[in-house]
């Protein structure tokens, strides 16, 4: 079904954040992605009933491919994205969804989708009434890939996350993608407010009470997996990222992980933890200073070395080789997923750390792969990609239909 008028849809790129989408473009993406799963093969010791949180772009769409198409599993997505009007296309996610609703018919997968705020008390019950109606089954597999600047919690507080180094200011090198410039920046400390607000929004408070929900509503299956999204990263970004506002917003969720994991252990022999993913270009991670520059870096050295992957590959292979079967999940010391062992490689980043050392506007092009994060960018808003006419009118207002 459509409605509305159509119309050309240009990129409009603002700052780090392309603010039209593509809804052919979007869906050839999502249709690349499902190719990519379909080639290898169905996933064996897959999950059969999987609630994705964050499921429509990134991390948390990719994730909820290669559940459904590569694990058959029947899918439960929340997302939080503009519908598109008139004359106003709507955002990428909702693109995506509307496109893998589409996809996952033709497919014979049973898939819905609602869009709202995750954070919310309503949400929960609005999922939990959906999977009592519709999966009529429990969760074996739980997704928490929720990136967001802000958070209302249940009290009516609302909280903001801020990218903000803790202690001392950071300087570095970053990558000016409005100018193509490399250039120097420097981010002032964060206050205890800025630290408490970003922990609040990324930390583990609302995935302990998504998960409280659900084990309430007897949703969650015995053996069932909750897993959360983390990212550590080189040195060069430990002082913004990892030593940062949202370095410790993620040690917050890694501690709420053990303690949901020491809960769902004893009462339904299930389990909680983090995995680690990689760096990759998202809308989340293109608003990180630096991160761009470093993954401009990185993918030119992975790509050279045969190592390189985006969104679905590391999804893919997380549910191929990391999450369930014989032996797994495969944890390091700590207890984590490292689907991040490639990038973090001693050569790998021996190699990223050689060029970001020397990288300049002039050799940005030569000494990193900035056309390739480019092009990656352009791709996450459906714009760039091959076979699509960017000069036809299309219809921006597509429902879910999921
Ligand atoms: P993304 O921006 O592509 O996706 C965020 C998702 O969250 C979208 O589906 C969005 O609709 C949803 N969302 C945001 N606010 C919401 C709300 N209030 N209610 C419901 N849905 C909401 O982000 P991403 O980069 O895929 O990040 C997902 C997770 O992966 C994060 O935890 C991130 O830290 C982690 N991660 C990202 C990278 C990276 O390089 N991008 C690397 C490792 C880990």
């Amino acid at each position: 079904m459509v409605t509305g008028a159509a119309m050309i849809i240009q990129p409009r790129i603002r700052g780090f954040v392309c603010v039209t989408a593509h809804p052919e473009g979007c869906a050839a993406n999502v249709r690349e992605q499902i190719a990519v799963v379909r080639e290898g093969g169905p996933v064996a010791n897959a999950p059969k009933n999987v609630l994705i949180l964050g499921s429509s772009t990134g991390y948390g769409l990719s994730t909820r491919i290669a559940a459904a198409f590569g694990a058959g599993a029947r899918t439960i997505g929340v997302a939080f994205e503009r519908p598109g009007g008139e004359d106003k296309p709507a955002s990428a996610g909702w693109y995506n969804t509307a496109a893998f609703h589409r996809e996952a018919r033709k497919a014979g997968l049973d898939a819905w989708s609602l869009n709202g705020d995750a954070f919310s008390t309503q949400m929960k019950a609005d999922v939990i009434a959906l999977a009592k109606e519709k999966l009529g089954a429990k969760f074996d597999l739980v997704v928490y890939s929720l990136a967001s600047p802000r958070r209302t919690d249940p009290q009516g507080n609302t909280w903001r996350s801020c990218l903000k180094p803790i202690g001392q200011a950071f300087e570095a090198l970053h990558l000016d993608t409005d100018k193509h410039e490399v250039v120097n920046i420097r981010v002032e400390p964060a206050s205890e407010e800025e630290i408490l607000g970003s922990q609040k929004v990324m930390g583990g408070e609302d995935l302990d009470l998504w998960v409280q929900a659900l084990e309430e509503a007897d949703l969650l299956a015995e053996g069932a997996q909750v897993v959360a999204y983390d990212y550590i990263g080189p040195k060069c970004t430990h002082p913004i990222y990892h030593d940062g506002t949202i370095g410790n917003a993620k040690k917050h969720l890694y501690a709420t992980a053990k303690k949901i994991d020491a809960r769902l252990k004893a009462s339904l022999g299930a389990s909680a933890f983090l995995s680690v993913n990689k760096a990759v270009v998202t809308q989340a991670s293109s608003a990180i200073p630096a991160v761009p520059l470093y993954i401009s870096i990185l993918f030119k050295v992975m790509k050279e070395m045969g190592l390189h992957e985006g969104c679905i590959e590391q999804m893919d292979r997380l549910f191929r080789t990391k999450l369930r079967g014989p032996g797994l999940p495969e944890f390091d010391h700590e207890g984590r997923i490292r689907m991040d062992d490639w990038e973090m490689r001693e050569d790998v980043q021996a190699r990223t750390a050689a060029l970001w050392q020397g990288i300049s506007t002039e050799s940005l092009r030569s000494a990193s792969d900035y056309s390739g994060y480019e092009l990656e960018f352009l791709k996450l808003f459906g714009f760039g990609v091959e076979g699509v006419d960017y000069a036809a009118d299309v219809e921006p207002d597509i429902p879910y239909e999921g």
